[in-house]
Order: C-alpha cells, then sequence, then structure tokens
C-alpha cells in the first residue's frame, strides 16, 4: 500500500468507513424481527446482499439468519426487499438507532 493510503476498512466508500458517518446507539433489544421460519425457505436471501449496513448474515454452522440491529440505518430498504414478507421492522425506541455526525 502506498504511503498515506488509507486502509481498506478506513476508506470512505468501505462499509466501516460509511458507517463512520454515523452515530449508533443500540437498543438493547432489537427492532427487527424476523420470521425464521419463513427465512428458512427463502431462496434468495435478498436481505443479506440488499441491507447497506449489513445487518442480515447467513450464518452457515447455525443454519439461519443473524441479525446484527446495532448497525441498522434506519433506511427501510428490507421492508420492501423481502419477498418472505418476514422481516418486521419498526423505529427503535426514543433515543436509540441512529443520528448523523457534523463534520
Ligand atoms: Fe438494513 Fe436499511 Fe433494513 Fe436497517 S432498514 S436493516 S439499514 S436495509
Amino acid at each position: 500500500m502506498a504511503a498515506g493510503m488509507p486502509a481498506a476498512d478506513d476508506h470512505p466508500a468501505s462499509l466501516e468507513g460509511k458507517l463512520f458517518t454515523v452515530r449508533r446507539k443500540a437498543a438493547r433489544e432489537s427492532h427487527i424481527k424476523v420470521d425464521r421460519l419463513l427465512c428458512a425457505r427463502c431462496v434468495s436471501r435478498v436481505c443479506t446482499y440488499i441491507c447497506p449496513a449489513g445487518v442480515f448474515v447467513w450464518d452457515q454452522a447455525r443454519d439461519t439468519l443473524d441479525v446484527r440491529h446495532e448497525n441498522c440505518l434506519e433506511c427501510g430498504t428490507c421492508r420492501v426487499a423481502c419477498e418472505m414478507q418476514a422481516i418486521e421492522w419498526s423505529y427503535p425506541v426514543w433515543g436509540t438507532g441512529i443520528s448523523y455526525r457534523r463534520s
């Protein structure tokens, strides 16, 4: 890597770089609920690649969907994209969720 170049994880276009632009305060309880029985029947698993924050990860070892709600950017994409309608999404409780950092 050339001197002065940011590491891959620090690059502004990386997921980590984008997530750095928001401040997140995760609630203890997830604001995203999934119906895992429906997820098990889903073929596309669109949520695992359409979420800009990487909230949904298919856990191969446990053969189930892992939901990292603390990373959610509250964009709403998953609610529209899930063809199984297996995602129940609500806004995080007051005082939690995301806020944008001032530069
Ligand atoms: Fe990901 Fe947006 Fe759904 Fe949050 S609302 S889990 S950021 S797709």
